[in-house]
């Protein structure tokens, strides 16, 4: 059986091509059974995701400890918390959701009802990153199952602890058969892409993405891509500095700043840069202490190889705190930089790590023009108390989404959709936006017997009718 193709495998994490193979195959073959599509399924499987985060918590807070020196706290919010309440909102309006819904026919069709079915595509393929490893993995999981799909799961090999929990967790209470895990990096994905899915959901960088994108377009197979790139931030001089710190701090310094939607820079005007970064100052220190290499409540750098590609960007500008690394313990104090130059290093890449830039600007529709001079940003933040910023920046910025007076907690309203524009990616998700990713609605039309305006069509045209055509 696949399951025992791919157990002890003798390169620990990844697993053996045909392996992979077998356990495309063996999705496939459970979503032809048909026995994907019914109701009951659906909802045995979402509540094996609830008994899952309810029983084994605290073995996905282990792992995220190990991977990623996140403390039990920040796992809990963040991973399963969240995670959680996808699955009761999905659960609560699982009819609603994925019934079919009837439409109006035109006078022009006769006698004749319609309706839009939402049914499932198949088999689907989800690549998840390292940063959220649980989460990231786990929240598209919830609309593919809810939608009905029989699915491949990848998990980032970055996060290998995060990896086998999930391998070992996801056959106990899901479809052993539906549910496939396939461990490993890029040979063993190289291999999944060459399979013909019938959606691929991938999260993680734009580089890869392109690859995902490319492998899936032999197939035709539609793509959802996640993506990142850097989220920018205006403080308006009408910001209350204080909630505005530590809205900032908790965003960029929680998991060190590896999160996609984590505020990446700030735009503010000169007066108010040097009181922010002294306020942003005070509320880390108060958050982590003098020494945030002790704080429990402050994580580490993925590895080595990321640790040391931040510390490059550190001399980008003044330091107001912060600045300290350790590559081997992989460690990145949060760090604040005044005077930034925008074409400095930190301003040419997503930074995902705990390094914030504060660049300059004369007010915010400089902002907005620095803003759309770049990349179309995953998130936008404006933290503001004037109605005319907020519509300047409705009406003139495209980003995934946009946030006024907090950070990433737009997350946390599953009925917003969630996902990217143009760099930051393509799609969306969480609540029902999941469902119908996961889902083709297919029109369906069904003539009644009465009026049919197509007998028309194949009567010889009468002069008075030729007079109103
Ligand atoms: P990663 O390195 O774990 O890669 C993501 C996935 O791609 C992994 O499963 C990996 O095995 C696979 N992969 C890597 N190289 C590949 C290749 N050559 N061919 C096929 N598959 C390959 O994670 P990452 O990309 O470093 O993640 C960080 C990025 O993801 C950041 O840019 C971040 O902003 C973005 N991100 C976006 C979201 C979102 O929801 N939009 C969430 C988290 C992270």
């Amino acid at each position: 059986t696949p399951s025992e193709a791919r157990s002890p495998s003798h390169r620990g994490l990844c697993t053996p091509p045909a392996a992979v193979d077998a356990g495309v195959a063996e999705a496939k073959r459970v979503f032809a059974s048909g026995r994907t599509r019914s109701m009951d399924w659906r909802r045995e499987q979402l509540q094996g995701i609830q008994r899952l985060l309810q029983e084994r918590a605290s073995e996905i807070h282990a792992a995220m400890h190990a991977d990623l020196g996140k403390n039990d706290v920040d796992s809990h919010l963040t991973e399963v918390l969240s995670v959680k309440s996808e699955v009761k909102q999905t659960l609560k309006h699982l009819t609603q959701w994925t019934r079919a819904r009837s439409t109006s026919v035109p006078l022009l069709v006769g006698s004749a009802r319609a309706h839009v079915q939402r049914q499932p595509l198949g088999t689907v393929l989800i690549i998840g990153p390292w940063n959220y490893p649980f989460h990231l993995l786990l929240m598209p999981l919830i609309g593919a199952l809810a939608a009905g799909n029989s699915v491949v799961l990848k998990p980032s090999e970055l996060a290998p602890t995060v990896s086998a929990t999930v391998a070992r967790l996801i056959p106990q209470y899901l479809d052993p058969e539906a549910v496939q895990v396939i461990e490993g990096g890029v040979e063993e994905t190289t291999r999944l892409l060459e399979h013909p899915f019938d959606h691929i959901f991938y999260t993680g960088n734009g580089a890869v993405a392109s690859i995902v994108m490319t492998a899936a377009a032999k197939h035709l197979t539609p793509v959802t891509l996640e993506l990142g790139g850097k989220s920018p931030v205006w403080v308006d001089p009408s910001a209350d500095l204080t909630s505005t710190a530590d809205a900032l701090v908790w965003g960029k310094f929680s998991n060190c700043g590896q999160t996609c939607v984590a505020p990446d820079y700030l735009l503010t005007t000169p007066e108010i840069a040097e009181p922010l970064a002294r306020e942003i100052a005070r509320v880390t220190r108060r958050a982590f202490g003098t020494d945030p290499s002790a704080a429990e409540n402050y994580g580490r750098i993925i590895n080595e190889r990321h640790t040391e590609r931040l510390t490059k960007l550190l001399g980008s500008g003044r330091v107001v705190i912060g600045g300290q690394t350790d590559a081997a313990a992989r460690y990145v104090a949060p760090t604040v930089l005044l005077e930034v130059d925008p074409d400095s290093p930190v301003m040419q890449e997503e930074i995902f790590g705990p390094i914030l830039p504060i660049l300059t600007v004369a007010d915010h529709r400089e902002a907005i023009d620095f803003i759309n001079a770049r990349p179309k940003p995953l998130a936008l933040y404006a933290f503001t108390e004037r109605e005319e910023v907020r519509e300047d920046f409705q009406e003139r910025t495209s980003s995934g989404g946009l946030t006024f007076n907090t950070v990433m907690t737009q997350l946390a309203v599953s009925s917003l959709p969630f996902g990217g524009v143009g760099a930051s990616g393509m799609g969306r998700y969480h609540g029902e936006y999941s469902v119908a990713t996961f889902s083709h609605e297919r029109g369906v039309l069904r003539k009644l017997p009465g009026f049919d305006p197509t007998r028309w069509a194949k009567a010889p045209i009468s002069r008075g009718m030729r007079k109103i055509l």
